[in-house]
């Protein structure tokens, strides 16, 4: 069988290694349009099951991520000038994104996957004599966008900027600090990936944006500006750039998966807000359904496709109906701020996507949970007593 995946990302290139391991006579070629080494943003996590998961399949892989991760299950989260620490059952993985796709490089150059570096994709009649193409090109996706009717193609744009920075230390504990100024509200999300890098997402509302002037100001002065914001966070550090530029998320669902011998994995399929630390994750998983559909009926695409929507669907339908709870929770974040009680805040935060209730909470963040309901139960006896 000869595979053309289009996008040398997390999910293309787990698709292909998975692939090529369990049928070593296929040819299998990743064509990627950034030279090999590049890549945007800098460290992304993944979760305990998914890691489990990925461990159960393929655990060369997966202990090689592991051995790079930076394991955390610690969160501040900060109103203003109060916070606090939410401690998970259950640890994330850290890892930066270049290393990630370098183990997965080399996972997939040591059987034998043709990787293509530098070659950007604009149409498919390159690919006309290949048995399977794979879009593993992310949120704007040129397999897709080949045949956007085929795919039932539905997409927007959020209204929050946003933009991905770094930071040239680890910052600890992880922080999710949301703060107002005189201009409106901004969110600094950060995570360290290794021992002297972390990820510092920056975010506004969309009237924050104009009220600061954020909107007439460039890039460079807009981390400057968001420097100042974060200042304590940051303690001097310089936030660090790598494409960071601002802009708002692109919202991306397709009814179909696969049309002819086309199929999407990964952000190609559904784009993943970044609220919910879960893209990478998403698209890999992805990935390992598309593989184990094949696994299942050998190179039937006829029932290999069909069985790959069947698996994977209901998980990602789920993931989707969290995804837009928490990035209409972050669209209307202005609100969420106004109450200020960071308690309440934390909670409501937490249970944003509808994933997590008051039942899950106790053994999400069992001493938040706690404490948390013990500063209720008070609360609701003094109110008796007055
Ligand atoms: C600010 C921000 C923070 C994030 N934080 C996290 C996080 O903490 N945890 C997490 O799990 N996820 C995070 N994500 C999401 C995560 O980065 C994506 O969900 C994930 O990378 C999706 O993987 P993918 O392989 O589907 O797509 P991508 O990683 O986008 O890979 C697609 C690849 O295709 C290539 N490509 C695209 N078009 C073409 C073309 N025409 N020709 C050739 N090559 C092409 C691209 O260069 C790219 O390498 C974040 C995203 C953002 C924007």
């Amino acid at each position: 069988m000869k595979i053309a995946i289009i996008g040398g990302g997390p999910a293309g290139l787990y698709f292909a290694r998975l692939m090529k391991r369990h049928q070593p006579a296929h040819q299998i070629e990743v064509i990627e349009q950034n030279p090999f080494g590049a890549t945007y943003g800098f460290g992304v996590t993944l979760g305990g099951p998914a890691r489990e998961r990925m461990k159960a399949t393929d655990p060369e892989v997966a202990d090689a991520l592991a051995a790079l991760m930076h394991f955390n299950n610690k969160q501040r989260i900060c109103l203003d000038d109060e916070d606090v620490l939410v401690e998970y059952a259950s640890y994330g993985g850290a890892i930066e994104r270049l290393k990630l796709l370098g183990v997965l490089q080399k996972a997939c150059l040591d059987l034998g996957v043709v990787l293509h570096h530098q070659r950007r994709v604009d149409g498919l009649s390159a690919f006309a004599g290949y048995d399977l193409i794979v879009g593993a090109d992310g949120p704007n996706s040129v397999v897709r966008g080949t045949d956007p009717a085929a795919f039932g193609t539905h997409s927007y744009s959020l209204t929050n900027p946003f933009a991905w920075y770094g930071v040239a230390k680890a910052m600890k504990p992880n922080a999710l600090v949301f703060r107002h100024t005189k201009d409106g509200v901004f969110v600094g999300h950060y995570y360290a990936y290794k021992s002297d890098m972390s990820t510092f997402v920056a975010e506004c509302d969309a009237k924050t944006w104009t009220q600061s002037g954020f909107d007439k100001l460039s890039d460079p002065e807009r981390k400057l500006a968001i420097e100042a914001i974060f200042a304590d966070h940051l303690q001097g550090e310089p936030l660090v750039e790598n494409k960071s530029i601002w802009r708002t998320f692109k919202v991306v669902v397709n009814d179909r998966w696969f049309s002819g011998n086309h199929v999407l994995i990964g952000d190609a399929l559904r784009s993943a807000h970044f609220s919910i630390g879960s893209g990478t994750r998403l698209a890999m998983e992805d990935a390992l359904a598309l593989f184990d559909a094949f696994a299942e009926h050998g190179d039937d695409l006829a029932k290999v496709l069909p069985r790959y929507v069947e698996i994977r669907k209901p998980i990602r339908d789920l993931f989707g109906v969290a995804t837009e709870r928490s990035f209409n929770w972050y669209e209307n974040v202005r609100q969420a701020m106004s109450g200020g009680d960071v308690w309440d805040f934390t909670h409501d935060f937490l249970t944003r996507t509808g994933r997590v209730d008051d039942k899950r909470l106790k053994d999400y963040a069992p001493s938040f949970y706690a404490d948390y309901m013990r500063r209720k139960n008070a609360d609701a006896r003094s109110a008796a007593v007055q």
